[in-house]
C-alpha cells in the first residue's frame, strides 16, 4: 500500500545528521561572547523549535530573524524550516520604509530581533499588525529595555525548553527560506526557497566545494567564517554546508574588518567567502598588516572581482576562487576550477584566469543566449544573456508571480546578466544588462572598465557608469577613490587607459571623457557597487 512506499523527503532536518557525527565536539563559535559543541547545537535547535511552538508559530507561519551572523542565526536556520515555518531573512542594511515593507508583505508573525535593531523594531511595531510578538538576542547579561510586545529574552527561553523535539516529516516543496532582492528599482521583491531546493543547494555545495583544484575548499577538518552577511541569500548557503559536514564554524557578529581578522587568526578559520569591497576592507585594514593570511581559502563574488584585488590576495597567500550567482538562485552556480595544467602555472599566471566567473557547476544547466534563444558561440568573445536551469533556482517573486514574467521565460531564469562563455566552458560575465555602456553603437562593459581603471597604481576604488550623451548615447564615467594620501586626475587616468588602446583591449570611446575623485563610492546593502544611486547622483 502507499503506506509502505518508501519516501525519504529532502528536509532540512536532515542535513543535521552528518555533522555531529564526523564531529561532535567541533565547535560553533560566537565572536568572543559564545561557544558550544554539534551535540549542543542540535540540542538548542530543539529548544528553539519548543520557543517557538510555544510562542504560537505553527506550519506555513512566518518568522523573521534581525540580527548580525550569530550562533542564534543558525539556529534559526534549521528550527524554524524544521518546524514547517518560513524563516524570513530581514536585510538589516535596507532603510526602515522598506525593511517594514518587506515585513508586512512576508506577513511576520514573530520577530527574533538583536538588541542592536530593537530601536528600529520599536519604530515600525505599528505598521507591523502581522506581528504578533517578539523575541530578543542579546550579547549583555541582560536584553535592552524595550516597549516592544516580547516573548522574552532568546537565552532565558532557551534555557526553560526540553531539549528533545520529535521533528515531524512534511512534504519537501513547502517554503523553508525567504528574504528580498535590494530593491535597484521599486519595490524590494521576495525569492523564496523550498526544503527540497536547500538540501540539493547543500549537497551540490559540497560537492562543488570538495572537489576544488588538488585541495578541496571545504570540508570537515576546515574551519568556516562567513564574510557574506547571514540574512544574504543564506551566507550563499555555506552555513547548511558547514553543518552537514561538521565543520567549525565562527561566526562573527558584526562585520568590521579589524575584528573579522583577528577572529580568522585567533580561531584558526581556513574558510571564508566576502564580496570583493569586503575582502578590500580586510586586506586594507590594520591587523591585516601583521596578520599571515596564508592559506585562508577566500571565493569571492556577487560582483566581479578585479585583476588588482586578485593580486593583493596573492600576494598575502590567500587562495581565492571567484563564484557566481545571485538572490534568485539560492545563489550558487559557477565557481572557478582549474584544470591540472592551469594549476602547475605559477600563482600570477593563474590570477587572470581565478578572476573569471568559472564553471558551471554539478547540476546546474547554463547557457548564454542571444536575444532569439539560441547559444552563443563558446570562442569566449561573442556574447549574450545568462540563462539558467537547476534544481534550486526561486521559482518566481513570492506572493506576486506577475512580476517573475521577465524573470522566468520559456522555462529558463534569465538571470539579466551579459556573459561570455568560452570553449572550455568558463563563464565570463561582462556586465548586467542595464549597466552595460551603450557608446556609438558598441557595448562597453562598465567591469571591464573598472578592472583597467584599478590596475592604475594611485587607484584605491572605482566605479563606472555611462551617462547620457548627446553625440554618443552614452558615455563612460568613472568615480574615483584615489590610494590613501594620493590624488588622481583625469588626465592621468586617460593617459593609463591609452596602453589598453593601444593593446587592442578596448576602443578609444571607452575611455571616460569625465571622472570624479571621491572620499567614498555609493554601496548597495550588501556593499556593492550602488550603480544605480551613482546614475541618480549624478544625473
Ligand atoms: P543584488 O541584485 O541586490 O546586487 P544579488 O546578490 O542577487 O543582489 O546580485 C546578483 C548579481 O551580482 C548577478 O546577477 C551579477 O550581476 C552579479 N554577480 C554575482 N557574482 C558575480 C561575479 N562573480 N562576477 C560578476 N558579477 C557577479
Amino acid at each position: 500500500s502507499a503506506d509502505n512506499a518508501y519516501q525519504y523527503p529532502l528536509l532540512i532536518k536532515n542535513l543535521l545528521l552528518s555533522g555531529k557525527r564526523y564531529q561532535p565536539t567541533q565547535e560553533i563559535v560566537y565572536s568572543d561572547l559564545f561557544r558550544y559543541d554539534y551535540r549542543t547545537l542540535y540540542q538548542r535547535i530543539c529548544k528553539l523549535a519548543h520557543v517557538l511552538t510555544d510562542a504560537g508559530v505553527g506550519a506555513g507561519d512566518t518568522v523573521a530573524v534581525m540580527d548580525w551572523d550569530s550562533h542564534r542565526y543558525l539556529e534559526a536556520y534549521f528550527a524554524v524550516p524544521m518546524i514547517g515555518a518560513i524563516l524570513h531573512h530581514v536585510n538589516i542594511r535596507l532603510s526602515p520604509d522598506q525593511i517594514s515593507y518587506t515585513m508586512n508583505h512576508a506577513e511576520d508573525s514573530l520577530v527574533l530581533v538583536h538588541d542592536d535593531f530593537v530601536a528600529i523594531a520599536e519604530q515600525l511595531t505599528e505598521q507591523l499588525p502581522c506581528v504578533r510578538g517578539y523575541i530578543q538576542l542579546t550579547d549583555e547579561a541582560k536584553p535592552v529595555a524595550t516597549s516592544l510586545n516580547t516573548f522574552g529574552d532568546y537565552e532565558a527561553l532557551l534555557e526553560k525548553a526540553s531539549d528533545h523535539y520529535k521533528f515531524p516529516d512534511f512534504d519537501e516543496n513547502s517554503v523553508a527560506t525567504l528574504f528580498y532582492t535590494t530593491g535597484t528599482t521599486g519595490n524590494p521583491k521576495g525569492v523564496y526557497f523550498s526544503h527540497r531546493q536547500l538540501v540539493l543547494h547543500t549537497i551540490n555545495g559540497a560537492a562543488t566545494l570538495g572537489l576544488y583544484d588538488g585541495q578541496p575548499l571545504l570540508r570537515s577538518e576546515d574551519v568556516y567564517m562567513p564574510m557574506t552577511p547571514m540574512f544574504h541569500v543564506h551566507a550563499w548557503g555555506v552555513p547548511y554546508i558547514a553543518t552537514m559536514l561538521g565543520v567549525k564554524q565562527v561566526y562573527p557578529g558584526r562585520y568590521e574588518p579589524n575584528k573579522l581578522v583577528k577572529l580568522y587568526r585567533d580561531e584558526k578559520v581556513t574558510f571564508s567567502h566576502g564580496v570583493p569591497t569586503v575582502l578590500q576592507m580586510i586586506l586594507n585594514c590594520a591587523e591585516a598588516e601583521t596578520t599571515d593570511m596564508t592559506g585562508w581559502k577566500m571565493v569571492t563574488g556577487g560582483s566581479a572581482p578585479t585583476l588588482a584585488l586578485a593580486q593583493q590576495m596573492a600576494d598575502k597567500g590567500i587562495l581565492f576562487h571567484t563564484a557566481y550567482g545571485m538572490s534568485e538562485t539560492c545563489p550558487l552556480l559557477t565557481l572557478t576550477y582549474l584544470n591540472p595544467s592551469e594549476q602547475a602555472l605559477d600563482m600570477n599566471d593563474q590570477l587572470a584566469l581565478r578572476i573569471k566567473t568559472g564553471i558551471p557547476n554539478a547540476m546546474v544547466d547554463l547557457r548564454v543566449a542571444d536575444p532569439s534563444g539560441n547559444d552563443v558561440p563558446h570562442d569566449g568573445e561573442s556574447v549574450g544573456e545568462v540563462v539558467v536551469r537547476a534544481p534550486w533556482l526561486t521559482q518566481g517573486y513570492y506572493k506576486e508571480p506577475e512580476k517573475g514574467a521577465e524573470l522566468w521565460q520559456n522555462g529558463w531564469l534569465h538571470t539579466g546578466d551579459v556573459a561570455s562563455i568560452d570553449e572550455a566552458g568558463v563563464l565570463q560575465i561582462k556586465d548586467r544588462i542595464k549597466d552595460v555602456i551603450k557608446t556609438g553603437g558598441e557595448w562597453i562593459s562598465s567591469i571591464e572598465l573598472e578592472s583597467l581603471i584599478s590596475q592604475h597604481p594611485q587607484v584605491a576604488e572605482v566605479a563606472v557608469i555611462g551617462i547620457p550623451d548627446e553625440k554618443w548615447g552614452e558615455r563612460a564615467y568613472a568615480l574615483i577613490v584615489p590610494v590613501s594620501g594620493q590624488t588622481v586626475d583625469a588626465g592621468a587616468l586617460q593617459a593609463h587607459l591609452m596602453q589598453f588602446v593601444e593593446s587592442g583591449r578596448i576602443n578609444k570611446w571607452a575611455i571616460p571623457e569625465k571622472i570624479s575623485v571621491v572620499s567614498e563610492i555609493p554601496k548597495t546593502s550588501v556593499g556593492k557597487l550602488n550603480k544605480k544611486l551613482i546614475r541618480m547622483q549624478v544625473s
